[in-house]
């Protein structure tokens, strides 16, 4: 039966990867899009139902809504504004409405490529967690999952996908605050609240740049064209253009680099809102130009934050023509502008955009025009966040959000290692052994599975390989915290104890397996087992599955992810089950079925992470402990479950599933031969 249904299940993966999108995808389009914001290819109308037409606006990514003459209000693409990644290293690209009152009037997932919603949960709960944002105010504070910030407005996370919630909710949040903020119905906040560094202290040219003070831009010759600048005279990988910036107003920057004369100088000249900028630059070509003399305006180079823009004009410029830092290189230009107009907020990133031009060699003055960015955030040791930060890596929000469930997760951990480092105690009693053994299986069902979601899956051990191919993302393995503990405490135990420790006591579906085999018996169901000869063979069809999986997700990440719900972790412990497809349902059923009566056949033969937990697990420090003996006497070898205990007395690692009965009767001189013997002799002798 099981080899049937996993033959139909090989059948199906090609047509698994075929099936339709969810609704909510079908709806919105899952294909990559191209191209800003098209009202006729995009449903404008959904997130602004008001509007009866769009009008683009010029020199901006955003469409005035109009219902006849009048205007409502505004819609933007999110990935137009902000680049805010989410689970899958891709953004959300959303469609968003902002009404004239500054108030959200709708938003729509356009396209994204976050798998855990593609291969699990259903899509519409994305689409449900979006709708929760319209209606709120463009400047409120939303705070994803719980919070003790009174004036702080939260909405729910989507149970399993808390990254992907965490950058969805930032992507609207944050694009309709740059929105609202250029057309002018969100005030324009000066600045995150924070404040500069005040200490006096003057910081060498090695400590400037081991603190992350300066933003860097550098461009070569080849980035300009292929074949350089012959009228500057570089080519290649020469500089054509090497620029350093940073806001200078913390006094720690500012007097190391312009004196403190200068510095108090430039610093009083300053009104409320104004902040100093420092460039400097080296290379063949110049960002002040000449231009600015004749028109007044520096066209190279300007700060961007979200839509707001930055200009220097001769009027906000001083010549910088050497720096005071201990240790400062000679720059071939520098210069010290003020950033006017209170559009530069210090304690969020910027860009530095420099538009690089060259005679393109065609005649007369034709050029060729080039622009390039430099995202730069001040450090913490010189602008410091009075509140919480509003770029805060999503993972961190995750491990804040989820602090009590680290903490449970956490302690049971341990004590699954305290009870494997303690052994001596653990193994001395038979029946405590199985009581302790019988209480983890059920926490890790109904706690660990049922309750927190916290089941590890093959899909990591593909993400894992699929990152050493591409590059390695921590953000990735940290987004999910309860994952990344079990992960860890996976990766310790497997290599001092082999990977029973996880697939005996702590796996969530590995435990509704045995305690549904459990039920079995007591209810006095048959009880079946494969003939040696076939399970011999079967056990390293496992292997195989996993080979397979991992060659297929780096073929096709979309089909391997699919394929790899031959695990029925997510119709167990993530979706209701009477919400899949048929063939998930069949094949959740016929497991649990087959468990009733035998001893964890998904896990003996099927599951492609035990596979993978086994192969690390073959070279385990520690295993339970046999005698010479052992290779005569059968008693262990009979009633160890997952059929470890080869021919000869030794214990295979990878089938063994760390119950301990076997260390167990290993101690207990009631039980096992020598010991009763010795205890027979010391008894008759004590006569
Ligand atoms: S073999 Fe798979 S399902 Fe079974 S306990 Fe191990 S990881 Fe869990
Ligand atoms: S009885 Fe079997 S599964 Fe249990 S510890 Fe011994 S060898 Fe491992």
């Amino acid at each position: 039966m099981l080899l049937t249904l996993l033959v139909s299940w090989l059948l199906l993966c090609p047509a698994l990867a075929e099936q339709p999108a969810p609704a909510g995808a079908e709806a919105y389009g899952h294909t990559a899009r191209d191209g800003g914001l098209d009202c006729v290819r995009d449903p404008c109308s959904s997130v602004m139902p008001a509007a009866d037409s769009f009008e683009a606006v010029e020199g901006k990514p955003y469409l005035e809504g109009l219902s006849g003459d009048d205007l409502v209000g505004w819609v933007v693409l999110s990935t137009d504004l902000v680049d805010i990644k989410g689970y899958s290293g891709q953004p959300l690209s959303t469609l968003i409405g902002l009404n004239t009152e500054g108030v959200i009037t709708g938003a729509r997932v356009l396209h994204h490529s976050e798998p855990i919603l593609l291969i699990g949960i259903p899509e519409q709960r994305l689409h449900d967690f979006v709708d929760l944002h319209a209606g709120m105010r463009g400047d409120e504070r939303v705070v994803v999952g719980q919070s003790s910030d009174p004036d702080a407005r939260t909405v729910d996370i989507v149970s399993g996908a808390t990254v992907t919630a965490l950058a969805e909710s930032r992507t609207i949040m944050d694009s309709v605050t740059a929105l609202g903020q250029d057309v002018g119905a969100i005030e324009r906040r000066v600045q995150t609240p924070g404040h500069f560094v005040a200490t006096e202290e003057l910081l060498s040219w090695q400590q400037l740049l081991d603190e992350g003070v300066f933003g860097r831009l550098t461009v070569t010759a080849k980035d300009m064209g292929a074949t350089g600048d012959e009228y500057l005279n570089v080519s290649g990988d020469q500089l054509f253009m090497d620029i350093w910036f940073t806001v200078a107003d913390s006094p720690r920057v500012g007097r190391s680099l312009l004196g403190p004369n200068r510095y108090a100088h430039a610093m009083s000249q300053l009104a409320p809102g104004e902040h100093l900028v420092v460039v400097l630059g080296q290379g063949a070509s110049t960002f002040k130009g000449s231009g600015f003399v004749r028109g007044g305006l520096f066209d190279r180079i300007r700060l961007t934050q979200g839509l707001a823009v930055v200009m220097f004009h001769d009027l906000d410029y001083t010549n910088l023509g050497g720096l005071d830092a201990e240790g400062a290189p000679e720059f071939k230009e520098g210069a010290l502008f003020v950033a006017r107009g209170g559009a530069l907020d210090p304690g969020r990133s910027f860009e530095l955009v420099f538009l690089g031009s060259r005679f393109d060699n065609k005649g007369g003055f034709s050029r060729d025009f080039h622009s390039f960015t430099s995202t730069h955030r001040l450090p913490k040791s010189v602008y410091v966040l009075d509140g919480p930060d509003p770029e805060r890596a999503l993972w961190l929000q995750a491990w804040r959000n989820k602090r009590v469930e680290v903490l449970v997760v956490g302690l049971w951990l341990l004590s699954l290692v305290a009870v494997f480092a303690g052994r001596r105690w653990t193994t001395a009693d038979g029946a405590r052994l199985k009581k302790l053994h019988t209480g983890y299986l059920i926490f890790a069902f109904v706690v660990g599975g049922l309750m927190l979601s916290a089941q590890p899956s093959v899909t990591q051990i593909l993400t894992f390989v699929d990152s050493l191919v591409g590059g390695w993302r921590w953000g990735l393995f940290l987004s999910e915290p309860l994952l990344f503990l079990s992960w860890i405490f996976i990766a310790v135990v497997t290599l001092i104890w082999g990977r029973g420790v996880f697939c005996g006591w702590a796996c969530p579906y590995g435990a509704l397996n045995e305690l549904t085999f459990k039920l079995g018996r007591l209810l006095k169901l048959p009880e079946y087992e494969l003939p040696e000869v076939l399970h011999s063979k079967l056990r390293y069809l496992r292997y195989a599955i996993l080979a397979g999986l991992i060659g297929v997700y780096l073929w096709d990440p979309m089909l391997g992810e699919r394929a790899a719900e031959i695990e029925p972790f997510k119709s167990t412990f993530f979706v209701a089950i009477w919400t899949r497809e048929w063939f998930f349902i069949a094949w959740w059923v016929a497991l649990a079925s087959l468990s009733l009566v035998m001893y964890r056949p998904f896990c003996r033969y099927v599951c492609p992470l035990g596979a993978g937990l086994a192969i690390p697990g073959s070279f385990r420090l520690s295993g339970p402990y046999r005698r010479d003996f052992c290779s005569k006497c059968k008693i262990c070898t009979k009633t160890c479950e997952p059929r470890a205990i080869r021919p000869d007395g030794s214990i295979d690692p990878r089938e063994c599933l760390s119950c301990m009965e076997c260390e167990a009767n290993w101690r207990d001189d009631q039980v096992c031969p020598p010991l009763v013997k010795a205890r027979r002799d010391r008894e008759r002798a004590a006569k």
